[in-house]
């Protein structure tokens, strides 16, 4: 038996389908929402990124713009950007790819953003709310996870989760957003002991560590639902032929290729949980999802005042 697959692109079509209503509604009233990327210097995987980022917008019909400062852009100009940005009516979301440069304070900047239009989810404002359980703009990783067990049933209440990661960005608001839909969490960091004890008494297993094909097959009992957040570049022959020794067709892929993308979690904990995110094709495509309907909840709750706040 293999696990069911929790499948990150039938759901990111289900949401974008959803969106493209909410957005035709806000565009009744006149409003049609933005996003606003920030993309310093010219890092090749940045790049990428943003580009997925702005063509997800024009999907949906929502605008965008790119702002591309140089490399050696300062910790003031960045500032003043996101001044205008702040101060700009029709940008409803700002998005700082990170990495910024070194000259560059990140801390400051993410905290420059007007909190109604932090639809990543970085600023202190936003990270309060999600402490004390308020509604907010959630981190887009984490919450896609969450919208992934959701939308495929699995039973969070009572769940024994065993959070693998402690970033700001993706394991402790992976945690809180467990707390609170009443799972019982457990978080787990490069010091933590036993680790395969621990995951072994979970029913929901969220990895986001960084480290390719970790988390052992048999530390995941018949059942459990696995959230693989890790992307893992791996090039190494000898480590690609361990981890896929299952996975012919993908060896043979790496082979031609010379990598191939890794989970946190051994590929062959297909054939032990119940239900299991794949890599890729699993949280890789809710992040940008939830980018965008963050950027639409940012709209109506900034300027939609007739319209209905859901999600
Ligand atoms: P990060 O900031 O490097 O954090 C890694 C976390 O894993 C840290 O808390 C670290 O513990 C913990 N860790 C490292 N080794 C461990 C071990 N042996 N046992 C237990 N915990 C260990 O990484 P991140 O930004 O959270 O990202 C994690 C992974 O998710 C990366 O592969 C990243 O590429 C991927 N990611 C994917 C998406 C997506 O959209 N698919 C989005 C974001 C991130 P310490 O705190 O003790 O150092």
């Amino acid at each position: 038996m293999t696990a069911r697959i929790l499948d990150g692109l039938k759901i990111r079509d289900e949401i974008f389908a959803e969106l493209q209503q909410e957005i035709a509604k806000l565009s009744a009233q006149g409003i049609r929402p933005g996003l606003a990327a920030v993309l310093v210097g010219e890092n090749p995987a940045s790049q990428l990124y943003v580009k997925s980022k702005i063509t997800a917008c024009e999907q949906l019909g929502m605008a965008s713009w790119m702002h591309t400062p140089p490399a050696n852009s300062s910790t003031e100009y960045m500032l003043q950007l996101m001044q205008d940005l702040n101060e700009n009516d029709h940008v409803d979301g700002i998005l700082v790819q990170l990495p910024l440069p070194k000259q560059i304070d990140t801390k400051k900047v993410l905290e420059a953003v007007n909190p109604t239009k932090d639809v990543d989810g970085f600023h202190p404002v936003s990270l309060g709310k999600l402490v004390s359980n308020r509604p907010g703009l959630v981190a887009c990783t984490p919450a896609g996870c969450m919208e992934m067990l959701r939308r495929y049933n699995v039973l969070i209440e009572g769940a024994n989760a065993v959070v693998l990661g402690r970033s700001d960005i993706v394991g402790k608001p992976m945690a809180l957003l467990l707390m609170h839909a009443n799972a019982t969490v457990t978080i787990c960091h490069s010091k933590t002991r036993d680790l395969g004890d621990i995951v072994r008494r979970a029913d929901i297993v969220v990895a986001a560590m960084g480290k390719a094909g970790y988390v052992q097959a048999d530390w995941i009992r018949p059942g459990v639902a696995v959230i693989d957040v890790g992307t893992n570049k791996v090039t190494d022959p000898a480590e690609a032929e361990t981890l896929l020794k299952n996975f012919p067709q993908r060896l043979e892929k790496f082979r031609a290729k010379g990598n191939v993308l890794i989970g946190d979690v051994h590929p062959d904990a297909l054939f032990t949980a119940g239900a299991l995110s794949p890599v890729p094709g699993g949280v890789g495509p809710m992040t940008i999802t939830m980018l965008m309907s963050n950027t639409v909840k940012a709209a109506k709750l900034r300027r939609g005042k007739t319209a209905v706040v859901a999600g």
